[in-house]
């Protein structure tokens, strides 16, 4: 998981603070110095790291006293909220040009993902905008990438526009534009060529292709996994062409994360999707609050939810945001959730989400996809009034599920302890749900 060595770093000096009443500068200076070296270990850039700390610094000291909360989580939700502005405050959408079709042109340098990237791109505007996109290749030098994206293109059953090889790039883009146009097309995205390192002929190619098509978005594609460079490449590539906002690709690796937190800070463009994956489906939003939770450890509910809703039903997905926002969360939304939760995908990847549940305290958390059914044969085996109040539930109670469900006291007492702790996580969560918390979170 990307930002495993950040989150776990900074997630252990915000502990330190999180339960304080009292927090007297010495603590932020002290905090604010392992937060610094956290963040220079991630490979952010320097002058981000400096800017960051100075700005935590002064709003943590200077802040005005609410409360909801104690000393110690106000200087987090400082640290949490500055984290998020600096990447972007807002989630930012791809443009919709006012007449079609809206032309994105992807760059980047080779292997950065742009091909992968551009196949992702229009399988998720067709699939999450109902748009019908036509791909085109202009990558005339990279040998296999024509091929790559016809491939791509064929397994989404989507047109790719190619003229080989032998026309030059500038002269495919103006043609693939045409083409969108005469066949109703709203989006054509562009892939151009990559190089492996920057140079002039390349910056050359795609300012004219820019220069003739006039694309609405310029998408940068960047490897999360090569950190500082990521920042350097963003920061050439918007000099010469002023791109529109990136896509960092590779988060799903073990990414040290300084890319992600540096970009937005350094070109001053957002960063608009991340690649969380090799396949097709794997690109979604970039949210910076939600990232910013996500590396403070306050788990990424709304990413989580947001799953949920794909894959089932909206309306009890919001019922479900609803309850565990007011903690009204019984038995019987826990088994519906269970059969939900068996149709999301690997376990693992849906704990990683939730709050304090980074990789590393996951080692610890063997998940047993079996135990999911003895949990379920223990649910099952409830009453009505005991699904719905737990604290019913006695030891001739307890008896009677162990042995109506096939497992063992043991079984039916883990459950229920299990049941009440992720009750209480959660509103523990919503207490330190920055901005959000109405609730007193104990911390
Ligand atoms: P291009 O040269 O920029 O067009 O790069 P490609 O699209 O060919 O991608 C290079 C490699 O990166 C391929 O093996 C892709 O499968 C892989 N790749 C692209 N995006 C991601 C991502 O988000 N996660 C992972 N794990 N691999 C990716």
């Amino acid at each position: 998981m990307a930002f495993e060595g950040l989150a776990a770093r900074l997630q252990g000096t915000l502990t330190k603070i999180r339960g304080k009443g009292k927090v007297s500068e010495q603590d932020i200076k002290e905090m604010m110095r392992e937060v610094r070296l956290a963040l220079l270990e991630a490979d952010v850039n320097f002058k981000v790291v400096k800017q960051f700390i100075a700005s935590v610094k002064e709003k943590a000291l200077g802040q005005e006293v609410m409360k909801s909360l104690t000393p110690g989580q106000q200087v987090i939700k400082v640290v949490n909220e500055e984290l998020t502005t600096l990447m972007g405050s807002e989630q930012s959408k791809i443009a919709v040009a006012s007449k079609a079709p809206t032309i994105v042109m992807m760059v980047g340098l080779q292997g950065a993902g742009k091909t992968t990237t551009t196949a992702k791109l229009a399988n998720y505007l067709r699939k999450k905008h109902n748009r019908k996109p036509l791909l085109a290749a202009c990558d005339v030098y990279r040998p296999a990438a024509i091929k790559q994206l016809e491939t791509l293109g064929k397994q989404l059953d989507m047109p790719v526009f190619s003229l080989g090889d032998q026309v030059s790039p500038v002269e495919i883009a103006k043609q693939a534009v045409l083409k969108a146009k005469e066949e109703h097309h709203d989006y054509v995205i562009l892939d151009t060529a990559g190089r492996l390192h920057i140079d002039e002929s390349l910056m050359a190619e795609l300012s004219e292709i820019k220069a003739t098509v006039n694309p609405d978005e310029i998408l940068l594609v960047v490897d999360s996994m090569t950190g500082q460079d990521a920042v350097n490449v963003a920061e050439s590539f918007n000099e010469q062409l002023s791109i529109t906002g990136a896509v960092l690709t590779k988060l799903d690796g073990d990414t040290r994360g300084g890319a992600a937190i540096s970009i937005k800070a350094v070109t001053n463009t957002p960063i608009k999707f991340a690649g969380m994956g090799e396949k097709i489906d794997q690109l979604e939003p970039f949210y910076p609050d939600r990232m910013a939770s996500r590396i403070l450890g306050m788990g990424d509910v709304l990413s989580l939810i947001e799953k949920a809703q794909s894959n089932v039903d909206e309306e009890k997905a919001k019922e479900l945001e609803k309850k565990l926002r007011t903690m009204d969360f019984t038995f019987d939304d826990f088994l519906e959730q269970l059969e939900q939760v068996k149709s999301m995908g690997p376990l693992e990847d849906l704990l990683g989400m939730m709050p304090g549940m980074n990789k590393k305290g996951m080692k610890d958390l063997k998940v047993d996809e079996k135990q999911l059914v003895r949990v379920e044969a223990i649910v099952k085996s409830m009453t009505p009034l005991e699904k719905r109040d737990p604290s019913v539930i006695n030891g001739s109670r307890r008896k009677r599920i162990a042995k109506g469900s096939g497992t063992t006291i043991q079984d039916v007492n883990r459950l229920l302890k299990q049941f009440e702790d992720m009750k209480k996580m959660m509103k523990q969560m919503t207490g330190m749900q920055a901005g959000k918390g109405k609730k007193k979170g104990k911390g």
